[in-house]
């Protein structure tokens, strides 16, 4: 017996899409004889996407649909599509079809081979506008940097098992970010690498003021190295401090006239040097609340055995 995979389709307005979604990923699923269901999730679409979903759902015994009473965004609509997905193993697809479903035939076949996490990694990120593209390369230099994580051909485009998918779904952090997170639950991953297909209708949901305002949620949600810099700023102006204070003596012990300037810069240097030393001490608190306050697991137990265990 295979084992059912459902596909979570995140949808904004995406009326020209549903049902060429259906019949792509339907079809390439049904040819390599692989039980699925399509999860549509109607993140709040303002033109028809819902009623393309509800219709397709009518013929296509396999389509199910979610709708969200607004845009939440795709996080959102990835989470509630995995929150609702039935199957052994889940998938996340862009339902515009610029993640090839001929890949879900090769991501299943790894999960079958045992496989918990199966990332697709983008070999070309598509044709994308000169200052779009410029945003979305500094984000992930930035993100990469910040997680640890390297993301720099990382996309939405996985297929999970079912204990990466309870995990995820479990998770209370409110501010998650999908495209990290299934790299941060761990378990045994791969990754196949695909191209990024051109748009075939509507357009990209993105502008660059939401890519940066996704930027920074997604940076601040996974660490807080920016809030170091105050300290470091601290540290950097006491050590000026001492060092100039050095210099002066010995140049007042040497006989030369340092003058009331340099006491005033002294001053100045180590009441800043101080204040933002104790800004940065008060932030690394903050930081501690923050890390408490997002409720991860401490830790995820991708198996157990010489346990009797219902499944
Ligand atoms: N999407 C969504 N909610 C949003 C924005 C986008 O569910 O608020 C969906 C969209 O319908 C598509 C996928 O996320 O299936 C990727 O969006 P898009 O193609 O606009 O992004 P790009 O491919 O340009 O990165
Ligand atoms: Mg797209």
């Amino acid at each position: 017996m295979k084992g059912l995979l459902s596909v979570v389709l995140p949808a904004f307005n995406e009326e020209a899409m549903i049902e060429r979604a259906v019949l792509a990923v339907g079809s390439t699923l049904q040819n390599a004889g692989i039980p699925h269901e399509l999860i549509f999730v109607d993140d709040g679409s303002r033109d028809r996407t819902w009623s393309r979903i509800e219709a397709a759902a009518s013929v296509t015994p396999t389509v199910r649909g979610v709708h969200f009473s607004r845009n939440f965004g795709k996080e959102a609509a990835i989470l509630a599509g995995l929150s609702q997905a039935s199957g052994d193993c889940c998938a996340v697809i862009d339902c515009d079809l610029q993640h090839p479903p001929e890949k879900l035939t090769e991501m299943y076949a790894l999960w079958e081979e045992g496989y918990d996490v199966i990332e697709g990694e983008k070999s070309s990120r598509g044709k994308e506008s000169g200052l779009h593209a410029f945003a979305a390369h500094s984000f992930y230099k930035l993100i990469s940097a910040a997680t640890g994580i390297d993301m720099a051909n990382a996309s939405d485009f996985k297929l999970l098992d079912r204990k990466a998918v309870d995990v995820l779904v479990r998770m209370p952090e409110r501010g998650a970010f999908f495209r990290a997170l299934s790299s941060w639950v761990g378990f045994r991953t791969t990754s196949v690498t695909f191209d990024v297909r051109e748009r075939e209708a509507g357009e990209s949901k993105w502008s660059t003021k939401s890519l940066i305002k996704y930027a920074l949620n997604n940076i601040t949600a996974f660490s807080n190295a920016p809030m170091q810099f105050v300290t470091a700023a601290g540290v950097l102006s006491l050590a000026v401090c001492l060092l100039w204070a050095l210099v002066s003596l010995i140049r007042l012990i040497a006989g030369a006239d340092v003058g009331i300037g340099t006491g005033l810069g002294l001053l100045m240097l180590l009441i800043g040097g101080v204040i933002m030393f104790a800004l940065g001490v008060i932030g690394f608190y903050i930081g501690r609340i923050y890390d408490e306050i997002k409720r991860r697991p401490r830790f995820i137990i991708a198996a157990v055995c010489g346990m009797e265990h219902e499944e």
